[in-house]
């Protein structure tokens, strides 16, 4: 593949004659290295895909996603065909081993601050199936299956992927290698990075069953908190349902699996027996890590998705973790490609990303503690515990809301700390008018609460820098491409002083611009915001 952003020293291809050429190499087709392909494609870079397998991962995993991640999806275009394979999920119930109610948290709203369903469940397969339905209606976009990655060699500027498939060994040379190639990335070992232990190893059965006589069960997440055998059970969508069961120590998944000992499980659902229309789709025991890459980048090889971090599924965001790094990076990426970024914003990638994901994970680890964790006496504490929690005003908000944690600092991320009402105005964390707005094309943005004076709109057309004008007292916020608030500023020079953020970081100047930091004009609309 012959490529317009091919900016190689002749070294390289002077040592690399017979080599493909390509403007990125992701390694793997899950979903995150789908969703980083078409994300990548929309900002006009061209992609090859390697993937091992032959035909899609068909077993379920995921089966929850927040709406920051739904904005994702729209911003790919897909949003509608996801909305008819998911449901919104109403919540959360905490019962105890009787499967008695200790606690409920309830949204009673279908639609969220960001025009979609907070919390949003869905069967994998039917998502990965989408995304490629998507991604085959990108040219720039070439996915190669039963293509096996066995080698990368980062250089400077570039790197050298070497891949198997049935005609033989071949090799590309790539501008940039995004490694979405899961749990046991080869990418991971290539760039000399390993995976930090979180503390947290334990073995889970899950069930996924269909049965085509509903069960009459409240819609949101039920968290079994028995002491003796903690357990999840959620509809996911449709006909389908799933459980996951705790293994203790030394047992078997066979030890559950067994007929009699699975209908005994699963009696409080189907009564003694499992009715004939109930179809095991599938059991499989999982071994549920807390788990960080210790580096998520050397010279132009990233790592994303699962291949970066492992987390246990009890608040479910591995893959919501993994769509966001791909949503992160794809525009920096592009913008260093297309030379209208420095290659200074790359670092940026693993500065934000890697805290986020560690938060996500420990938040996981904690909350898998809190509902099913310790023994009696912890049980006894945590009911306790649960009880008071529950009369607190506010806390029943806080466990239901979806507004993920703030970006780690970077040279995008920076200034002011926001509190009180303008909090969701935060450096790291979404704006969430911007995001929901979902513009494929999108570049930076001001939100003031004033139009700009000419000196500050002719700087902001040079560096194709758009204007909102906000309303409200929250001085002047610097949004990104990818939504997220890159800093805010007070007093009369606030834009002057975005500006120069959005010039520290753009290749173009205001003096004599050479090129625009986005793809769109500047312009001048009104935005409203929502406070989270
Ligand atoms: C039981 C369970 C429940 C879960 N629930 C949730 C949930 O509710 N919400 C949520 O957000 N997440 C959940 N997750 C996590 C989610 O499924 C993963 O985080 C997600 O699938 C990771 O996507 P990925 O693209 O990074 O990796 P993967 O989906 O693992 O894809 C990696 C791809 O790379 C390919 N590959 C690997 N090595 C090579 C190579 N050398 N050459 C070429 N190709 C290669 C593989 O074949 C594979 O296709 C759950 C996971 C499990 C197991």
């Amino acid at each position: 593949m012959s490529q317009e952003h091919a900016r190689h020293p002749d070294t390289e291809r002077d040592h690399h004659p017979d080599a493909e050429h390509a403007a990125v190499v992701i390694v793997g087709a899950g979903p995150v290295g789908v969703v980083a392909a078409t994300l990548l494609s929309q900002r006009g870079i061209d992609s090859v895909v390697l993937e091992h397998h032959t035909a899609p991962y068909p077993l379920p995993r995921a089966v929850h996603l927040d709406d920051e991640v739904y904005c994702i999806l729209r911003e790919l275009g897909v949003d509608d065909r996801f909305a008819a394979i998911s449901r919104p999920m109403p919540g959360m119930r905490l019962v105890d081993g009787g499967h008695r109610t200790m606690a409920e948290f309830r949204r009673d709203a279908v639609t969220g601050p960001m025009g979609c369903p907070q919390a949003s469940m869905f069967d994998q397969p039917d998502l990965e199936q989408l995304l490629l339905d998507n991604l085959a209606a990108h040219s720039r976009v070439v996915l190669r299956r039963g293509a096996t990655v066995t080698s990368i060699e980062s250089l400077p500027g570039s790197a050298v992927v070497r891949y198997a498939d049935t005609t033989g060994e071949h090799c590309i040379l790539a501008d940039a290698v995004l490694g979405c190639d899961g749990a046991n990335s080869v990418v991971r070992d290539a760039i000399g990075a390993s995976m930090l232990d979180l503390r947290f190893r334990e073995r889970w059965l899950v069930i996924d069953v269909r049965t085509s006589a509903p069960l009459l069960v409240w819609g949101g997440v039920h968290q079994i908190c028995d002491p003796h055998r903690p357990a999840t059970f959620m509809h996911v969508t449709g006909t389908r349902y799933r459980w996951e069961f705790r293994l203790a120590d030394g047992e078997e998944a066979a030890d559950l699996t067994a007929p009699e000992v699975l209908a005994g499980l699963l009696e409080p659902w189907f009564g003694p027996s499992l009715p004939a229309d109930v179809e095991i789709i599938r059991h499989a025991t999982y071994t549920f890590r807390a788990q960080v890459a210790d580096r998520w980048r050397s010279g132009r090889v990233f790592l994303l998705g699962d291949a970066a971090h492992q987390t246990p599924p009890f608040i479910g965001q591995g893959l919501g973790a993994g769509l966001r790094d791909a949503h992160n990076l794809a525009w920096k990426l592009a913008g260093v490609l297309h030379g209208q970024l420095g290659e200074n914003v790359l670092e940026t990638y693993e500065a934000e990303r890697r805290p986020h994901a560690t938060r996500t994970v420990r938040a996981a680890v904690a909350v898998g503690w809190a509902l099913t964790g310790g023994q009696d006496r912890a049980a006894l504490l945590r009911k306790n515990v649960l009880a008071v929690l529950c009369r607190v005003p506010g806390f029943s908000r806080a466990v239901l809301s979806s507004a993920s944690p703030a970006l780690g600092h970077s040279a995008l991320v920076t200034g002011n700390l926001v509190t009180g009402r303008l909090a969701h105005r935060q450096p790291g964390r979404v704006f969430p008018a911007v995001l929901a707005a979902a513009s494929p094309s999108r570049g930076f943005t001001i939100v003031s609460n004033h139009t700009p004076k000419p000196a500050e709109a002719r700087a902001l057309r040079t560096l194709g820098v758009g204007h909102s004008v906000g309303r409200g007292r929250g001085g002047a916020a610097l949004i990104r491409p990818d939504g997220a608030v890159a800093a805010v500023e007070y007093g009369r020079s606030a834009v002057t002083r975005l500006l120069a953020l959005v010039q520290s970081v753009s290749t173009s100047t205001v003096a004599g611009a050479a090129g625009s930091v986005s793809a769109g004009p500047a312009r001048l609309t009104s935005i409203r915001e929502t406070h989270s």
